[in-house]
C-alpha cells in the first residue's frame, strides 16, 4: 500500500502531520510529503486515519 499526496489538492494545513507525524511532513512549498512508501500494521492504520482526516481528500493509499 503506497501513500500518495495529490499536490493539486493539498493546501498545506498540516492535518495529516498532526494525525500521523511519523508519516507526513510539509516540504518547502508547504505541501505534504509522505515519509514512508509502504506503511504496514499500525503505520498503515495511521496512514488511513490521515487520509480520512485530510479535508481536501488529497491523500490516496493504493497498491
Ligand atoms: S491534511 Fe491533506 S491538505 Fe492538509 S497538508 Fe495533509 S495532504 Fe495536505
Amino acid at each position: 500500500m503506497k501513500i500518495h499526496v495529490d499536490r493539486e489538492l493539498c493546501e498545506g494545513n498540516s492535518v495529516c502531520v498532526a494525525l500521523a507525524p511519523a508519516l507526513f511532513d510539509l516540504d518547502d512549498d508547504n505541501m505534504a510529503v509522505p515519509l514512508a512508501e509502504n506503511p504496514e500494521g499500525e503505520a498503515l492504520a495511521e496512514a488511513e486515519r490521515a487520509a480520512n482526516g485530510c479535508p481536501r481528500e488529497a491523500i490516496v493509499l493504493d497498491g
